[in-house]
Parts: C-alpha cells; structure tokens; sequence
C-alpha cells in the first residue's frame, strides 16, 4: 500500500486466492441460513448498533482514508458519515419489508420478498467507504449475507468495517472483506454458483465483462459504471453561483468522480463572462496536504493515473490551472481545457481526473443534443431561473441522475444510478432494498 500523499509505504494487504474466495463464500452461505432467520427487528437492531460502532470510530476511519486514497479530511468524515447514515437508514427497513395480498379467485394469494443469499459487493478505488455501504447495508437489511471485495488500492477502510461489523455482533460469516485482485477474487464471484448476486461498482469496461459473466448463471447484478456528465448554464442563470460551485462539482475527489461535471456546456452570450468568472473560483481551489483542515483537493490516486490524467491535457487547449503543491505525492493541478469541438478526446472520454472541458451552444435544443452525445449517462447539472425550461432539459437529458441550480447526486434517501452505459439498476433509497431480493408468489386454495 502506497499512501498518494507523499509516496510512503503503508505496508502490505494480503491478497486472496480462488480457494479462500470458495471458503468463504461457503462460509458466508452457511451464515445466510442462520441470518435470513433473525427476527427482522434484531437483524435491524444489529444494523444500527453496526451504524453506532461506524460512529464511533469515525474520525479513525476518516484518517485512514485521508492516508490511503488522498481525501481531504472534511471528505473522509463525511464518507464515514454516510456508512453510518446509510446502515442507519436500512436498519429501519427489515420491518418494513413488506409483500402484497394480491385478490384472485378461490384462494389467498401473497408474495414475499426473499433474500437472495451471498451477494458479492465489488468496489473501485474512489470512494472506497460509501461505496461498499451502498452495496452491503441494503444486502445485509434485506437477509443475504455480503463478501466485499475492496479495490487492491485502497482497502484498508473495509477492513477496518468488517472488524466493527463483528465488534457490533454481527454473527461470523455475515459480513466478511476479502482483499485480492479484480482479476482473481471479483472473477471467482462472478463463476461461483453459491454467490447469487454481483454488486459492481467501477469501470465500464470491467462491468461489461461482469455482466457478460454473470448470464451464464442468470445471476442478479448491479452495475454502477462510468460517466461523463454535463453541467449547462444557461444565459438566464445566476452566473456566479455557477461558476463558484463549477470547481468543486469536478475537482472534488480531485475528479475522481463517476458523478463529476467534467464538461461545462456554457450558452454563447455568456461564455466569456462565464469563464471570467470560473478563473478566479478555479484558482483559489485550495490542493493542499489533505489532512489540512482547509485542503479541498488531494492528490491522485497513483503516479501512473496522474500520467494517465497528463496524457489527456498535453497537446490541448488550456484555458487556465490551478495550484497544486511540490514535491512527493501524486499531485496534478486543476486544469480548464476549452474544447475546439466535441469530437475532442478530452470532451469524450471519462478522464476520471481534475480536468474539465468547457463547450459553448447556442439553444435549448443544441444543449440537450451535445449533453447527450456520450455513450454515458450517470449525472449533470442545469444552471436556469426559467422553471420550464429546467423541466424540460432535465426530461430530455439521458441521466439517472439530474440537478437544477445545484451540483448534488448522492442523497441515501433517493435512487442513485445511471442509463446508457453508465449503469444497471439503482442503488440507495427504498427501492434499493428490492434489488437484493426475489418476489416470490404463493397461492393457498380456499375452496372447499
Ligand atoms: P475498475 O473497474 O478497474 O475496478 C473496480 C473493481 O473491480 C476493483 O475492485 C477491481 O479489483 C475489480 N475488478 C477488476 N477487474 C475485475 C474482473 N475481471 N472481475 C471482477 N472484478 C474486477 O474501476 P476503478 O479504476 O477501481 O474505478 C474507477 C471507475 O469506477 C471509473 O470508471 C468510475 O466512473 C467508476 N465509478 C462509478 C461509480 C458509480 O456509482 N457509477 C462510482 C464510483 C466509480
């Protein structure tokens, strides 16, 4: 493990092999025997005390990120935070998971929501906490049992859940972390018969292959993949605001983000008053040692993403960067490219770094159709005062996740996920409980 901030060794993280995967997944399937029984007010009343522990350790948690992934401090609290929030919120929902009578002739029908069994919780490198509660706070609610694979970067924040999940009595076998390579332990979740569903999040490249893998078995998945979202400010908007929150809704995470804004889509009257606005917000972005209290940007993950990220900025247009500070580490600065069409690599392709292209257009109908011009489709941004016409671009504009005059996505209590090629399914809110079980219909004949 290498910390991003200066390079140093963070010591080492055993990977697992094919044979401990079938160990615990066969674990992990006994265990689902015995939790699919729990009383749905204690597997609730497990959750929360789970929740409590997460709370108490939150600032041990959020440092350990700040170490392992480069977040900002004031970012980790608030990932910690939401793993609490998010088990808080599906502890309620075991007594609630409710079927239907449904009226038919001559009996009593009623279906029930089953749980699935072990469900394999797969997770990138970017969010390493949120991301694994998404998946096994609801997969746990619902009655399965999880095995979660961190990214080989950054797992040491999973294991340190799955310790407090067994300090709060989780039974063993519940909730168990499994570290090791996508290619070894992700590939043995996808062909183990024993694992009934794939929770993925990360590249769409990777979650293609996934999915693929999964239909020899018709087995469940969830995907949550890559994106490229627009953020249009229209000529009507409130200018500022848009341009003093344009730096964070990319450069937070240091833009890596699935839900980042990295194309600015600015109506032509504004343009150049709108990127006279953006230089000064960009500049003053604070990248600093992101346990700084003040730090609103680390570094990137790895030297080779950060080359990765460069490989996209040389030879483009660049309008203005911001700081970043010398020496160790993975640092790159903020970075505004103009686009000269949409054809432009940078404009096209998910960076996944704190680089975004600004694109001027002419009316409503040319901001919906460069908006949609992406083979992706997780989140965007609209920046207008006319009520009408924020209604209409966010009906028109493929995303599962839009916002009108703010930068928000992520909220647990509603739906999170993408269309096109950003996605399958949908993650948080109530819904989400229903994707880690199976309806099942049963029918008791009444007549005599
Ligand atoms: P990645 O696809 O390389 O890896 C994600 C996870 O999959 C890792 O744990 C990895 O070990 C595992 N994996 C790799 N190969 C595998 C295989 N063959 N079988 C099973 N598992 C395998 O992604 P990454 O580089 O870690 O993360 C960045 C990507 O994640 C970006 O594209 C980003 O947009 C996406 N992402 C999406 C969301 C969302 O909610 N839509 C959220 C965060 C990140």
């Amino acid at each position: 493990m290498i910390s991003p901030v200066d390079g140093a060794s963070l010591g080492a993280v055993a990977g697992a092999g094919v044979r401990d995967v079938d160990a615990v997944v066969s674990r992990a399937a006994g265990a689902f025997e015995g939790w699919r029984k729990v009383a749905p007010g204690d597997r609730g009343r497990l959750l929360r005390r789970f929740a409590a522990e997460v709370d108490a350790h939150l600032e041990e948690l959020a440092r350990l990120e700040v170490r392992n992934a480069g977040h900002t401090i004031g970012n980790a609290r608030w990932e910690a935070g939401n793993v609490r929030d998010v088990l808080d919120y599906y502890a309620g929902a075991p007594e609630r998971l409710t079927g239907r009578q449904i009226p038919v002739p001559g009996g009593l029908d009623v279906t029930f929501h089953e749980p699935l069994g072990v469900v394999g919780v797969i997770v990138p490198w970017n969010f390493p906490m949120p991301i694994a509660g998404w998946g096994f706070a609801p997969a746990l609610a619902a009655g399965n049992t999880v095995v979660l694979k961190p990214a080989e970067l950054t797992p040491l924040t999973a294991l340190r859940l799955a310790e407090l999940a067994l300090d709060a009595g989780l039974p063993e076998g519940v909730f168990t972390v499994l570290p090791g390579r996508g290619a070894v332990v992700g590939e043995r979740f996808v062909t183990h018969p024993a694992v009934r569903k794939i929770c993925f999040t990360g590249s769409t490249e990777v979650g293609t292959r996934i999915m693929a893998g999964c239909a020899e078995q018709v087995k469940r998945v969830t995907l949550e993949l890559g994106g490229k979202s627009a953020n249009i400010v229209f000529a009507d908007a409130d200018l500022a605001k848009a341009a003093a929150t344009a730096p964070s809704s990319v450069f937070d995470n240091a833009g890596q983000d699935c839900c980042a804004r990295s194309r600015i889509l600015v109506q032509r009257q504004v343009y150049d008053r709108f990127l006279e606005l953006l230089e000064p917000a960009v500049r003053a972005f604070r990248v600093e040692d992101p346990a700084l209290e003040t730090a609103e940007m680390g570094p990137l993950i790895s030297a080779a993403h950060r080359d990765r990220v460069g490989g996209y900025v040389d030879g483009a247009d660049v309008a203005f960067t911001g700081s970043r500070p010398d020496g160790p580490g993975f640092w790159y600065p903020p970075t505004v490219l103009l686009a000269g069409s949409p054809a432009d690599r940078h404009w096209r392709e998910e960076i996944f770094g704190p680089v975004v292209s600004v694109l001027p257009f002419d009316d409503e109908a040319d901001a919906i159709r460069l908006a949609n011009d992406t083979e992706y489709g997780l989140s965007g941004s609209i920046w207008t005062r006319d009520v009408g016409r924020a209604v209409r671009v966010a009906r028109a504009v493929e995303a599962g996740n839009l916002s009108v005059n703010s930068h928000s996505s992520v909220r647990y209590w509603t739906p999170f996920g993408g269309m096109k090629r950003s996605g399958l399914g949908r993650e948080l809110g109530p819904d989400a409980l229903h994707a880690f079980t199976d309806v099942k219909n049963v029918f008791i004949g009444t007549e005599e």
